[in-house]
């Protein structure tokens, strides 16, 4: 007998999260490394929220057990947010509050396939959901995309992946690690396919509010309504209000979806901690101000950040339209000698600027597509261009 399950051993540590344990060790040791690989705002969260969550420490209610499935007035207030910001109209039973997006995705698979079920699931993607999926017994459909279409998949290309054994479809707009949105026709139009085929669509919203330029990103849900209940809106406080560490987020569903899913919430975690959902109550009760400014200023390094990039000969970096990433080729860079060295594959480059430049970036290869980096501009202005100067350093002297 094994000492640990196959399931669970199959499951590989979060390439993002040990990055970032690294490279943050690194910092603490008194290295002078600048983080390209976190995954959250560096705003902190408004305080009008933090003041909420202070509120109700001190109320008894929030001192006990609460219902699984959520605090009926965030379930409410989700639901009205939804409508707000969406267009999408469900009821507050449709709503389960999870601990972060994260277990809503966890949770929306498990719900939905049996073993052997197919998801098409858009590479480069983003770690969490093969891994997800797998655990749920389901089979992972990749749809390869690269820079030459800014990471967009066509209706072709997943009419290509679809067998009798396909169940859904997982639509990530904007994208984490791409920053690739959607044109509202092509979310029509892929809509359209998925519900002409029966398939569910799960989507994961949590960056609906990150994007530039005058685009926008339109739920998928709203756009096509004749995909009917077969729909699963991921999404949470994280990204849109700073709130990473307060493990805040939702799936919306089918009832039947939604009421088995909050059954398994049930049994392996509960309710969420009362004093995060009402911090997450004031998030999405209030208004959008505080998104528009950290809006504002990611615009701002992600033009900086392209421009820079592009400058380095060997890179090609497409202009993400949402999101807090940017996801450059360098596959230009390989196999030249850099620092003495010569890494054939972006994760053995991605070792290299870490020990040479001091600069922390999550290699493709946690995302499916080896040859690219996934850059953050979730940093300062200051060291967003003290990194990129130090890249474009070590690449020059090579
Ligand atoms: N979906 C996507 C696409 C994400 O990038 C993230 C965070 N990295 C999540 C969901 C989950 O966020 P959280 O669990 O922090 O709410």
């Amino acid at each position: 007998m094994r000492r640990i399950s196959a399931r669970v051993s199959a499951i590989t540590e979060s390439a993002t999260l040990a990055v970032d344990a690294r490279a943050k060790a690194m910092k603490a040791a008194g290295r002078p490394v600048i983080l390209f690989g976190v995954g959250e705002p560096d705003f902190p969260t408004p305080e009008y929220i933090v003041e909420a969550a202070r509120q109700a420490c001190g109320n008894p209610r929030f001192h006990r057990y609460s219902p699984s499935g959520g605090l009926p007035e965030l379930r409410e207030a989700v639901a009205a947010k939804t409508l707000r910001d969406s267009g999408y109209r469900v009821d507050p039973s449709q709503v389960l509050i999870t601990n972060g997006g994260k277990q809503a995705v966890y949770e929306a698979f498990a719900t939905l396939l049996d073993p052997g079920d197919e998801v098409l699931v858009v590479s480069p993607y983003w770690t969490t959901y093969p891994e997800a999926i797998r655990l749920a017994g389901g089979v992972q459909v990749d749809v390869v995309t690269d820079e030459t279409s800014g990471y967009l998949a066509t209706v072709e290309q997943f009419e290509a992946a679809r067998t009798p054994r396909t169940k859904a479809l997982l639509f990530v707009s904007p994208s984490n690690p791409t920053g690739a949105v959607y044109p509202p026709e092509q979310v029509a139009a892929i809509g359209r396919w998925a519900a002409e085929h029966g398939l569910w669509v799960v989507t994961d919203e949590i960056y609906e509010h990150l994007t530039y330029g005058g685009v926008t990103a339109p739920s998928i849900a709203t756009t096509v309504p004749e995909l009917g209940d077969r729909v699963v809106v991921l999404n949470g406080v994280a990204k849109t209000f700073a709130m990473t560490g307060w493990r805040v987020g939702w799936l919306i569903g089918p009832k039947d979806v939604v009421k088995a899913a909050t059954n398994l919430q049930s049994h392996a975690t509960s309710n969420v901690t009362n004093v995060a959902q009402a911090a997450a109550l004031a998030a999405v009760s209030g208004d959008l101000s505080a998104v528009a400014q950290m809006r504002a200023a990611f615009d701002r390094r992600r033009r900086t950040m392209v421009q820079m990039l592009n400058g380095i000969p060997g890179i090609v970096c497409p202009e993400p339209q949402g999101a807090f990433y940017v996801y450059p080729s360098v596959r230009g860079l390989l196999g030249r000698e850099i620092a003495g060295r010569r890494p054939a594959s972006s994760a053995e480059l991605a070792e290299v600027l870490l020990e040479e430049a001091e600069i922390a970036v999550v290699p493709g290869e946690a995302f499916g597509t080896p040859g690219y980096f996934r850059f953050s501009y979730a940093l300062s202005d200051d060291d967003l261009a003290e990194g990129l100067t130090r890249l474009a350093k070590l690449v020059a002297s090579a």
